[in-house]
């Protein structure tokens, strides 16, 4: 449970308690204060009965005394004939009763219910309103008491009166009956005080029930006799729960007996009346209780709402920072915040794989410098203090900078690349990468798509070589067949065969070229050569091809070119071809100009310069940039008419970039193009002899040569009839072996002047043959050899120079350049 929430349940129990408290203490309140009210409720009953009773007593004995003294007031009166003198008895009875405030009239009657005399006249006239039987039972009594008899209504007056009544002994056995006639309502002042107790009735009763008066007066009930009469019980003055002695509703009622016992007295106060104040009070203080509780529940209910919400934000907040935790824990990156005052907030678990030294000191809280110091001594423990310093120093520079970045080796050797940022609340968030993963895959990938290359370019070379051996054959072949006497169609199909197999040829050649270049294996043979005489073979080559289209194509130089220069002549004759042969391609009519002009550069150095202009088709802007591009043609419309493979440019570039010159190109579709080319060349001095010479092909060899015994080493048995037929024609003898020790054998077995070896054999190669001959004891060791190959590599060259080998003749051999390896090692 989230804090809030248990506060929340904390609250509400205690809002409960509290209510609970208020309530309960509202009602003990409320109680006690009833209980206090009916107490005083009751002392006021009993309070109040004690008093009137007091009074009622002292009255009731007046009149008592009063009547019982009459006998005396007769007696003066009595006459002697035994009646008395009524109007001195009334005279003398209006004397007494004036001494006596409540009594109205004093009446003697006699035992028949005559009166005899009265104090008011007309009492004397009327009698008295007693009740039938009530003189003669009073009569009766057999000691003379006093009798009361209930309110009557006098005649006279309309009065309702109370008669007190006591037989008197005259003496002799007569007796009459002494009555006192008092106004209840005087009785009632006697009882007045109750008027002033709140909802007290007080009451008169006799004991049968009769009720004399009441204050307040309920004058309908006087005379009547009351339920529950009290004579019965023996009252005790105190003040106990019962019914009202007027309405029967629940009351406090005290009851207590008069001197005069067959009255009694009783007050009776209703308990609601009791507990009107309480009953008010009772309401104000649930009303306040309620209230306040309901203060207390609203703002128990409101605290409880509010921390709800606040329950419910932070289940929120628990849950983004969940969500945050697995996504950063899930981050394939190390992750580490720290705050405004470089001190950290939240890292990942990537994090630590990454530092796990930092495992027992990371802690929110913690400082970013306590961590690098510790870094320190994990990424360079052995080093001194004082770099280990400046490593904490730079690291802390860099974590202070607005965008760091770096790069950290660690000592299991992977490589972390770090990225810093600086939050906008003034943290750093910094991003460690582990790329040792990603550059060991990248390397792969290299030594992979490397390795693809090589096998490509290995392909091409091989590819190229087989197809380049029977398509010499071929072309060695048709060379000699055009040396014999054919008819005009013969030799004209025999030329279609050659240029064909010319034009496959330089495909060949590009490729394995192109193969070179790709395997960076292409080298230069740096000779002395004569630049004019090299760009005046080429173009003297190609002015056949351009006289045949109708082209202009001329030559021009600027004077003072060194004739003497260090480079590879027929490199450069390569580029030449492609450049001049190109411009003659894309020209259909106007002229191609070859221009060569020079500038010197420091040093015993020039620079060449020969440009081709053509007056063509041009190149668009869009091609001009991928013009040097492997593959890359113009647009394929023209490509197809015109033949090629998009490999010339790129190569010559190639050759050019090796040279350490370069080639650029201007051109205006529809007007024509320009090539030019600049190299940089030593300048050899006149005096200087060149370490080689130009290998490249003489003119014809003059047919004096001596004839030689040749004994050539060749597996392919087309080459094999293509080498015999072309020494033949030019005249010399010759043996074929087709492997290494049959070369080694027949060496011995006759005498020849020169070896022709080729180079791949079966069984014994070339080297290994040349190697044996060698090493034989006697003077056929000597004997020159020409290394035959296919692969005519400046470094291969050097490798059968050093086997032992005499020169090296380059195949697809040709009489001109066979005649002059021939010439020179013999
Ligand atoms: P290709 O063997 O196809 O001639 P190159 O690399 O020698 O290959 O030339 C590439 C392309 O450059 C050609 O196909 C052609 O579209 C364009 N090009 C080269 N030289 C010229 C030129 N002198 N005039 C017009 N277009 C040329």
């Amino acid at each position: 449970m989230n804090p809030p929430k248990r506060v929340q349940w904390i609250i509400a129990a205690f809002v409960g308690v509290f209510v609970g408290t208020v309530l309960a203490a509202a009602i003990a309140l409320v109680n006690s204060s009833e209980r206090e009210a009916l107490d005083a409720a009751r002392q006021r009953a009993e309070h109040f009965i004690a008093s009137a009773e007091a009074s009622l007593n002292r009255t009731l004995l007046g009149i008592d005394v009063m009547l019982a003294g009459t006998d005396l007031l007769l007696k003066p009166h009595l006459l002697p004939n035994g009646t008395h003198d009524v109007t001195g008895l009334q005279s003398q009875l209006r004397t007494t009763i004036s001494q006596n405030l409540l009594v109205r009239d004093l009446v003697l009657m006699r035992p028949d219910g005559t009166v005899l005399a009265g104090a008011q006249p007309d009492s004397a006239r009327l009698g008295l309103p007693l009740p039938p039987g009530f003189v003669a039972s009073a009569m009766a009594l057999p000691s003379p008491q006093l009798v009361i008899s209930p309110p009557l209504v006098n005649f006279v007056t309309a009065e309702r009166m109370v008669y007190f009544a006591r037989p008197v002994d005259l003496g002799g056995g007569s007796r009459v009956l002494a009555v006192a006639e008092v106004p209840a309502a005087l009785v009632a002042s006697l009882l007045s005080q109750a008027a002033d107790i709140e909802g007290m009735v007080a009451t008169l009763e006799r004991d049968d029930g009769v009720l004399l008066v009441s204050v307040p007066p309920h004058d309908a009930l006087v005379g009547q006799r009351l339920p529950l009469p009290l004579g019965d019980e023996t009252p005790s003055g105190h003040a106990q729960r019962a019914p009202a002695r007027i309405g029967g509703a629940p009351a406090l009622v005290a009851v207590r007996p008069v001197l005069y016992r067959p009255l009694l007295i009783a007050a009776s106060i209703p308990i609601d009346a009791a507990l009107e104040d309480v009953h008010e009070q009772r309401r104000f203080v649930i009303a306040a209780a309620l209230l306040f509780a309901l203060m207390v529940t609203g703002a128990g209910a409101f605290a409880h709402w509010h921390l709800g919400r606040l329950a419910q934000a932070r289940a929120e907040l628990d849950r983004s920072k969940t969500m945050l935790d697995h996504a950063l824990a899930s981050m394939a990156d190390g992750m580490l915040l720290c705050d405004a005052s470089d001190r950290v907030v939240v890292w990942n678990p990537r994090f630590l794989a990454i530092y796990p030294w930092l495992k027992d000191v990371i802690a929110p809280g913690v400082p970013f410098e306590r961590l690098v110091l510790v870094g320190v001594n994990a990424l360079l423990p052995d080093a001194a203090p004082e770099d280990q310093q400046g490593w904490v120093q730079r690291r802390m520079a860099i974590h202070r900078t607005e965008d760091g970045r770096f790069e950290q080796t660690l000592p299991d050797n992977r490589v972390i690349h770090a990225i810093e940022r600086h939050t906008p609340d003034g943290g750093v968030i910094t991003v460690y990468h582990d790329v040792t993963a990603t550059e060991r895959a990248l390397e792969r990938a290299k030594a992979e798509a490397e390795a693809a290359n090589k096998a490509k370019s290995r392909f091409l070379a091989s590819m190229s070589h087989e197809i380049r051996t029977p398509l010499n054959a071929v072309l060695g072949m048709n060379g000699l067949m055009l040396t014999t006497a054919l008819t005009p169609e013969q030799r004209r199909y025999a030329e279609l065969i050659r240029s064909s197999g010319q034009t496959l040829l330089t495909l060949i050649n590009d490729i394995l070229d192109l193969s070179k270049v790709e395997a960076g294996r292409m080298e230069l043979e740096i000779v002395e050569f004569d630049p004019l005489a090299t760009v005046n073979e080429v173009v003297s080559l190609l002015a056949v091809r351009a006289e045949a289209k109708g082209l202009a194509l001329q030559m021009s130089s600027a004077p003072g070119l060194p004739p003497r220069l260090r480079g590879d002549p027929s490199r450069l004759r390569q580029v030449l071809f492609n450049l001049i042969g190109n411009a003659l391609k894309f020209t259909s009519e106007g002229r191609v100009d070859v221009e060569l002009t020079h500038r010197p550069l420091p040093g015993r150095r020039v620079e060449l310069m020969i440009s081709v202009s053509d007056t063509g088709i041009g190149i668009d802007a869009e091609t001009l940039p991928r013009l040097f591009r492997h593959f890359s043609q113009g647009d394929s419309s023209t490509a197809r008419r015109h033949g090629g493979s998009g490999l010339g440019l790129a190569i010559s570039q190639e050759i050019i970039e090796l040279m350490g010159g370069r080639i650029e190109v201007q051109s205006t579709p529809g007007v024509g193009s320009s090539f030019s080319v600049s190299l940089p060349l030593e300048v050899l001095q006149p005096a200087e002899e060149s370490p080689q010479a130009d290998g490249s092909p003489g003119p014809e060899p003059a047919q004096s040569q001596p004839a030689r015994r040749i004994l050539v080493a060749e597996d392919n048995g087309v080459n094999q009839i293509l080498i015999k037929a072309m020494l033949d024609h030019l005249g010399h003898y010759s043996d074929v072996v087709a492997d290494g020790f049959e070369a080694v054998r027949q060496v011995q077995a006759a005498n020849y002047d020169l070896v022709l070896m080729d180079i791949q054999m079966p069984g014994m190669d070339g080297v290994a043959a040349t190697r044996a001959i060698r090493t034989l004891p006697n003077s056929v060791s000597h004997i020159p050899i020409v290394a035959m190959t296919a692969n005519a590599m400046v470094e291969e060259r050097a490798a059968y120079l050093a086997a032992g080998m005499n020169d090296h003749v380059a195949k697809p051999l040709d009489l001109g350049r066979l005649a002059a390896v021939i010439q020179r090692v013999s």
